[in-house]
């Protein structure tokens, strides 16, 4: 899997997951590829290096960008921690802006959740007051958009 930084039209910024490059090309040329906050079409790339999730083995390019060795103290880290959220916390995908206000204002059953938001639903919920951590890209889980 390949993730770009995409924004649409309005501003919004988000995350768009793609089997290669080339992938996202024909999805954005056939007019597939939605912000998920407005579901405008004239998304684009923000100039930041795509990265890439490695956990399902697809063959990717990688562009020619520095690439951290794996077996550095982080990396270990990185891994370990990564593995730990997987097996603790529930997939919970586009949900988790709902699962987590549920959980907050004690609708539903506090457990550890996982999922993805827009950068403008990340804001709502910490004005919320909602915990909720925002992870750097080399935690990336694994879903699927949408
Ligand atoms: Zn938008």
């Amino acid at each position: 899997m390949i993730v770009y930084s995409l924004h649409c039209s309005n501003g919004h910024r988000f995350e768009g997951w793609f089997a290669s490059a080339d992938a996202y090309a024909s999805q954005r040329t056939a007019g597939q590829v939605a912000c998920p906050a407005c579901d405008d079409r004239a998304v684009g790339k923000l100039p930041s290096a795509p990265y890439v999730n490695t956990g399902r083995g697809d063959a990717v390019q990688v562009p020619a960008t520095p690439v951290e060795r794996q077996d550095t103290p982080v990396a270990n880290a990185m891994s370990a921690m990564k593995a730990f959220l997987l097996a603790h916390t529930e997939d919970v995908g586009r949900r988790f802006p709902e699962v987590a206000r549920r959980m907050h204002y004690g609708e539903e059953p506090h457990r550890g959740i996982r999922g993805r938001v827009t950068t403008q639903e990340a804001r709502a919920l910490e004005e919320e007051g909602v915990p909720a951590l925002s992870l750097p890209p080399a935690l990336a889980l694994g879903e699927d958009v949408h």
